[in-house]
């Protein structure tokens, strides 16, 4: 089965993105066609090949009689569009020592390794949470086999990171040109695959395939729990390539040890090597994760929306990103700038009604102003009447406390004051909290108004 590029083809789509672009806005474009690899199937029909089913379903209903006639007028003849989502399917894949290997630019699923070319080091932004497992990472793909990460664990909770470091390693081992065989799979996949083999008698070439790889890479290996006779394959696999010092980087989405249903063998296996985690990430760096998204992409979004998403969606990077791509679709939808309010709408749609009710920095304001009657332009101006410095306080905090806004941008909603102002406050009310119950019913009333 050919499964490369038609240098046809990508001319032909070279010519209707270059149409395309003309006829939507830039912002539109980026999002929607930059991802999109065309592939040319035997039946004359093309495949465009999207990132998700959100986008495939997107660009069909949005811009599917778009690309349809814009293909018509440069080919000629009436084509057929499907669209499929890029799958990590597993194929084995030497890198190019002579470079010769050219990927199209603008191309993000490699054809040969099917490695996402945009799991990068470069693009993986690293905090607290998640730098020691990229020094990992890094270390291994620096030099595989060579260092004392072998096998290199990484382990955490769902869209936190783990494929994308994965699959960076084995982008930057091809990368570099070097004639080393780096295979990227699921273990679900390679279950399934020895199924097969089985099926097929023909699980001397499987072991025979595993045998000549020089980097193992393998997402995912909870699933391998339970399934005895694919455990016992994979054990001999990683015992011959680990005598060989070959290289072995597995994900999980827990400890080793907490892998009920693996065999004590495996997991001991697991634990001499290094086993490294991925933790939630703070706020800050998921607001670095989203502008640097939105600086790849080339996207203009106001500071303000990036900390409001980063706020609302905590526990997974790729819900995140989705709320992103929802906010995209819904402002070009809408042809509107990005704005808190579309903003709002695409976390409803994404996370459901109850985050939704979440406030802005504004809205705490007005809902503050309006509970101790005041007037919104004092309480961003100057005055320092006590009530006044009260209320001022009360909405920093509330700020605080239910957006997670930034200190910074606390201060620059109350008409720029300085961080150490915003931190104060906090302080100040929650001191007050405990020392006055009066005033703290008073404070949960204002925090049930704004979040209903
Ligand atoms: P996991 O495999 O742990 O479920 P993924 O590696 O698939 O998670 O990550 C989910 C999404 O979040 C991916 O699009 C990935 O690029 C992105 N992502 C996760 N962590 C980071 C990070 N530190 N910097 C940039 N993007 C990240
Ligand atoms: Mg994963």
């Amino acid at each position: 089965m050919n499964n490369y590029q038609d240098t046809s083809l990508d001319r032909v789509w070279q010519q209707v993105c270059h149409r395309v672009r003309g006829r939507i806005t830039e912002q539109a474009f980026a999002t929607w066609f930059d991802p999109i690899v065309p592939i040319s199937k035997p039946n004359g029909k093309i495949l465009l090949e999207v990132p998700s089913q959100f986008y495939g379903e997107w660009i069909e209903s949005h811009y599917g009689d778009l690309i349809a006639s814009t293909f018509k007028e440069i080919s000629g003849k009436a084509v057929s569009l499907e669209y499929r989502v890029a799958a990590d399917t597993t194929i084995v894949k030497e890198a190019d020592p002579n470079g010769k290997d050219q990927k199209p630019p603008g191309v993000a699923y490699d054809r040969g390794t099917q490695l996402n070319k945009r799991y990068t080091f470069d693009r993986f932004v690293s905090g607290p949470s998640n730098q020691f497992a990229k020094a990992a990472a890094e270390s291994v793909a620096h030099a595989p086999g060579q260092t004392a990460f072998n096998p290199l664990v990484v382990y955490g909770g769902v869209g936190l990171g783990k494929t994308h470091l994965l699959q960076a390693i084995g982008n930057f081992i091809l990368d570099r040109g070097a004639a080393h065989r780096v295979h990227y799979t699921t273990s679900e996949k390679f279950t399934l695959e020895f199924i097969q083999s089985i099926q097929n008698n023909r699980t001397t070439e499987f072991s025979e395939r595993y045998r000549n790889i020089d980097s193992l890479l393998m997402d995912d290996i909870q699933f391998l729990q339970k399934k005895e006779q694919t455990q016992e394959r994979f054990f001999h696999t990683f015992n011959e390539l680990f005598q060989q010092g070959k290289q072995i980087v597995l994900t999980t989405d827990r400890h080793p040890s907490e892998l009920y249903g693996l065999q004590d063998r495996l997991i001991s296996r697991f634990q001499s090597g290094l086993i490294v985690d991925i933790q939630i990430p703070s706020l800050e760096t998921r607001i670095a994760i989203l502008q640097k998204k939105a600086a790849e992409d080339n996207l203009k979004i106001p500071y303000d929306v990036l900390e409001f998403i980063a706020a609302k969606v905590r526990n997974n990077i790729r819900e995140m990103e989705g709320a992103l791509i929802k906010l995209l679709a819904l402002s070009s939808l809408s042809c509107s700038e990005i704005t808190m309010e579309v903003a709002r709408r695409a976390l409803r749609e994404t996370l459901g009604r109850n985050s939704a009710a979440a406030p802005t920095i504004d809205d705490v304001i007005k809902g503050v102003c309006a509970a101790m009657n005041i007037q919104e332009s004092r309480m961003i101006g100057k005055g320092r009447k006590t009530e006044l410095a009260q209320a001022r306080q009360v909405a920093m905090f509330l700020s605080r406390e239910l957006i997670g806004a930034s200190l910074e941008n606390i201060g620059l909603h109350f008409g720029g004051r300085d961080h150490t102002t915003v931190l104060h406050a906090c302080r100040a009310v929650k001191k007050k909290i405990k020392a006055d119950p009066q005033f703290s019913a008073r404070l949960e009333r204002m925090r049930n108004h704004l979040t209903n």
